[in-house]
């Protein structure tokens, strides 16, 4: 480390572990670099954001991350803003209860860093400025970082990013296509698939708006058109089946009522509700979707509700003439019955 950064440690004397010494502060393999000159810089900045994103970039690639830590007002009533190294003691606030308050056992990094750089607003509010201290300010009592990855700093996709893979979700597209287009056009961003993940995740959520899976569910199905009936457990209030078809999809079965194809996926969700398919065929041999349903399970009057409501959906003077289904399918009796 002091290879790369030469010129900096001539600030400092050869024996640095004394400096820590000095000041009773443990050291937990600090390199004894001063690297406060690396902030020093004439450079006006016009917001305090700016000043901020500024002094990261040159802390990351050194090895080290930069927050936020506290600010006070200067003589003159302009703010000071401080940034300490993200293993510095954290600030809990004076007036918290100490007795009483409890926090989870995080495995804190922090050790007492002493590393600090300032932002001072300039008069009339014309910018801001950077300064840094040399001496213990300057330095780090703890080895700075090889890799970056992973730190929260640089962990996570750039708002861009995001925006990208929120687009590229709600056109169906696959995670590991979202990733190479990810990666493609933000070449600077090392993206793994749990980010992919979690942007989606995260856009779900906020799309649901507070409703809970069976609320949206619902408000998705009416948001659409769809026509539903759904049973619930008086009991537990939990779905126990659910009918969706769409309007249109009736209109298609109307006109080529012959032959209706139907089963279950051999997936199941993570409800472990299988998942019913009703699909119909046109004279052209292409398939088109009638209507699924979600059903607790496969028993004989599970199959004869969704039925039912088949009848209920397209009318009764529509009759299909063939129900292909496999051979160990608890309905078929119910259809069998439908078709003499
Ligand atoms: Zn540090």
């Amino acid at each position: 480390m002091d290879d790369n950064h030469g010129d900096s440690s001539e600030n400092q004397p050869q024996s640095q572990p004394s400096a820590f010494e000095q000041a009773s502060l443990s050291d937990y393999g600090g390199d004894g670099v001063d690297y406060s000159p690396h902030f020093q810089t004439r450079e006006v900045f016009p917001t305090y954001q700016a000043a901020v994103d500024w002094a990261r970039e040159i802390a990351t690639p050194l090895g080290f991350f930069l927050t936020n830590s506290s600010y006070k007002k200067q003589r003159n009533g302009l703010p000071i803003n401080y940034m300490k190294c993200d293993r510095g003691e954290r600030n809990r606030g004076e007036n918290r209860d100490r007795e009483n308050a409890t926090r989870k056992n995080t495995n804190s990094k922090g050790c007492k860093c002493t590393f600090q750089i300032s932002a001072r607003c300039l008069r009339d509010m014309e910018g801001w400025i950077i300064k840094s201290k040399k001496g213990l300010k300057g330095m780090h009592n703890h080895p700075l970082m090889v890799y970056r990855e992973g730190h929260r700093q640089v962990s996570g996709l750039s708002p861009a990013a995001k925006t990208l893979v929120i687009d590229m979700s709600s056109a169906a597209a696959k995670p590991r296509h979202i990733m190479a287009a990810v990666k493609e056009k933000f070449p600077n961003e090392s993206p793994n698939k749990r980010h992919i993940y979690n942007v989606r995740s995260r856009a779900r959520l906020d799309a649901c708006e507070g409703r809970d899976v069976a609320h949206q569910f619902v408000h998705l199905a009416n948001e659409y058109k769809y026509v539903t009936w759904i049973n619930v457990d008086p009991d537990t209030c939990a779905i126990t089946h659910a009918f969706l078809a769409h309007p249109e999809m009736a209109n298609m079965l109307r006109t080529y009522p012959h032959v209706i194809g139907m089963d279950s996926t051999y997936k199941t969700n993570r409800y472990n509700m299988p998942f019913f398919e009703l699909v119909g065929v046109t004279p052209t041999n292409q398939n088109f979707l009638i209507g699924y349903a979600i059903l607790k399970s496969e028993t004989y009057e599970s199959y004869k509700w969704v039925l039912e409501k088949l009848q209920l959906y397209i009318g009764f003077e529509v009759a299909p003439n063939v129900f292909v289904t496999d051979c160990d399918w608890e309905g078929r009796t119910f259809c069998v019955g439908r078709i003499c």
